[in-house]
């Protein structure tokens, strides 16, 4: 049996930002709580690339990337960042597509060196009842 194994891990943010080019109320500085889901992945199964299989040893064994490494990487990388702060301090228009383009551009490498795949993002803009998302799905996976 072979097969590529993702985990998806959610994290949440809150920030401001306001879009000076939208012709709404958009334009005006606005906070939202977004949630981030980062999908990560390994190919599982393959006898010829002992390295693409589950971890062997320690406290990963028998898993891809541990939770917590994952919560880590997006944690310092991404939240810490992003939480409570101005997103127009990084954007000169930070809609959800820009964000997300940023955020997996930032989060390939640190991911590879935990020895993942960065597969796909979601980046909800709003959360329930009015849920804005957008998506990210990386081709091919970086
Ligand atoms: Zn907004």
């Amino acid at each position: 049996m072979k097969g590529k194994l993702t985990i998806t891990r959610s994290f949440y943010f809150d920030a401001a930002h306001s879009l000076p080019f939208h012709d709404g109320k958009c334009k005006r500085q606005h906070g939202h709580t977004y949630r981030l889901d980062v999908t990560v992945s390994s190919f599982v199964g393959s006898e010829e690339d002992v390295d693409s299989q589950l971890l062997q040893d320690g406290p990963e064994s028998g898993m891809i990337v541990d939770f917590t490494a994952l919560k880590q990487v997006v944690e310092s990388w991404i939240v810490s960042r992003f939480d409570h702060g101005n997103l127009n301090n990084y954007f000169s228009s930070p809609t959800c597509e820009v964000i997300i383009i940023m955020i997996a551009e930032r989060l390939v490498e640190p991911l590879k060196e935990k020895r993942v795949i960065l597969e796909k993002l979601d980046l909800w803009e709003t959360i329930a009842p009015h849920e804005n998302k957008c998506t990210l799905t990386l081709f091919p996976p970086s």
